[in-house]
């Protein structure tokens, strides 16, 4: 049976390895087209009806994703990017250009120098230009509805309970925080603000890993079996925050080695019951003298699924994971990049064993994750990545350190039900 929150994708390309032969399926679904939906109240003026053109392909072809019909400027939710380092100005500033429901308002950042200038580049209001202590000002300015946080994890806490009393909506990056209780402060003061919190886990927004999860759920890879994931980079300066036990929470476990464990909990929409790790740093390495450099770890969840997993901080860039069922495999290869996922699958079929790629369209990751966000905003529902997503991942990884401390698995509390900490699936959108 599917889970009832898979979401069948509409467009695929199956590209057959083993028999050379390249099989295109147009899978067209009735979807609604979200991005031309009514505009919510409180929005600027009634938006007309999404534009449509006739096809130029045969019905055969592969379906391509319809007009983009994003929402007009004055309809869109408003932000406020805190932080102007590498995610925010690489990814998340110009990935706004590409949203179809957000724009990109005001910027925050201890440098009015860089902040002048992004505001400059991206078209931004230079009087929206805020600090890190003139902050709350925030409360003041009805064009900023939500804040983006990417600053270093430890103070995402602070920026997130100081947006939500300014009444303002909070994107936070992931790692949530540097400890559960700092997460259950965050989920305590957007609540009691009345202000929606959502962790930016982009990954949980991209059609491969949907694709991923919609097998997984509709058993198509038969019983999940296992899952392997590696999550690896190689850190440079070692004066940054990352390597700072006090601004980071940790070494590769929370800033890479999560996006292994958070997949291993979307993928089986189960929370792990035993967990057992074990870390280590190069000796006299000047990167890991307050941080783990490499951490091994496992996971056992209640269905029987065991997951292996591995985070590195040392190594050269490997981002993969892959699920084995008694039916067959996927592999996603790179898995947690930005960019330029590949997805293959094999399944016995009688004599052969087909392996296949299947390509589908990659829309901006970042987008879809500040859009999601966005319509979560407008239409008043819960995000999938809510505060309690970022919640349970921290407090297992509060666990895994714990293990690898104490050199024997822990066993971790059971959860009933599936998808426990998230909210309902994403849209597909384009
Ligand atoms: P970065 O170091 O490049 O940027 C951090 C920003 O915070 C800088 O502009 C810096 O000036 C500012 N800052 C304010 N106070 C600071 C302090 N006390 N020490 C250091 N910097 C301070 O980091 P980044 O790579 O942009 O990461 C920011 C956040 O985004 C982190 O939580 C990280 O885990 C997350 N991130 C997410 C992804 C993703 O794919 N979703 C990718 C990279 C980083």
């Amino acid at each position: 049976m599917p889970h009832p929150e898979a979401t069948p994708l509409t467009r695929r390309n199956l590209l057959t390895l083993a028999g050379q032969s390249l099989v295109a399926t147009g899978l067209a679904s009735a979807l609604p087209q979200a991005a031309g939906a009514a505009p919510q109240a409180g929005a600027g003026g009634p938006v007309s009806p999404p534009i449509e053109l006739p096809p130029l392909s045969a019905p055969t072809e592969q379906k391509q994703p319809g007009l983009p019909n994003p929402m007009p400027p004055d309809h869109r939710v408003g932000y406020a990017v805190v932080g102007l380092g590498h995610i925010a100005l690489e990814e998340v500033i110009p990935a706004f250009a590409e949203c179809k429901r957000s724009r990109v308002v005001a910027l925050v950042s201890g440098s009015p120098e860089k902040a002048t200038t992004v505001a400059r580049r991206h078209g931004i209001d230079p009087r929206n230009i805020y600090n890190y202590k003139n902050y709350e000002d925030l409360r003041n300015n009805p064009a900023v509805q939500a804040v983006y946080i990417a600053l270093p994890n430890s103070m995402h806490a602070e920026y997130t309970v100081r947006a939500a009393r300014a009444g303002k909506h909070v994107l936070c990056e992931k790692p949530m925080a540097t400890s559960s209780r700092d997460c259950q402060q965050m989920i305590e003061a957007c609540n009691s603000a009345g202000r929606k919190l959502m962790i930016a886990y982009r990954q949980q927004y991209e059609p491969y890993n949907r694709e991923i999860i919609r097998k997984v759920r509709a058993r198509e890879l038969g019983d999940l079996k296992f899952i392997t994931a590696d999550n690896g980079q190689n850190q440079g300066d070692p004066m940054q925050w990352r390597l700072k036990r006090a601004l980071s929470g940790g070494g590769s476990l929370p800033d890479v080695g999560i996006y292994c464990l958070n997949a291993t909990r979307y993928l089986t929409g189960e929370e792990p019951i035993e967990v057992f790790a074990r870390s280590w740093s190069t000796p006299g390495d000047p990167r890991f003298k307050e941080v783990e450099e490499t951490m091994v770890f496992e996971l056992r969840f209640p269905s029987g699924v065991l997951a292996s997993c591995t985070c590195g901080y040392g190594n050269h860039r490997l981002q993969r994971y892959a699920v084995a069922g008694s039916l067959g495999w996927a592999e996603l290869n790179p898995a947690f990049a930005y960019r330029g996922l590949r997805l293959r699958t094999a399944r016995a079929e009688g004599k052969m064993e087909r392996v296949t790629e299947e390509q589908l369209n990659q829309p901006n990751q970042f987008s879809r994750e500040i859009d999601h966000f966005s319509q979560c905003v407008t239409e008043d529902r819960r995000p999938h990545t809510p505060g309690e997503e970022g919640l349970a991942d921290l407090r297992i990884i509060e666990q895994l350190y714990a293990s690898a401390q104490a050199g024997h698995p822990i066993a971790l509390p059971p959860s009933h039900g599936l998808d426990v900490t998230r909210g309902p699936a994403p849209a597909e959108e384009g």
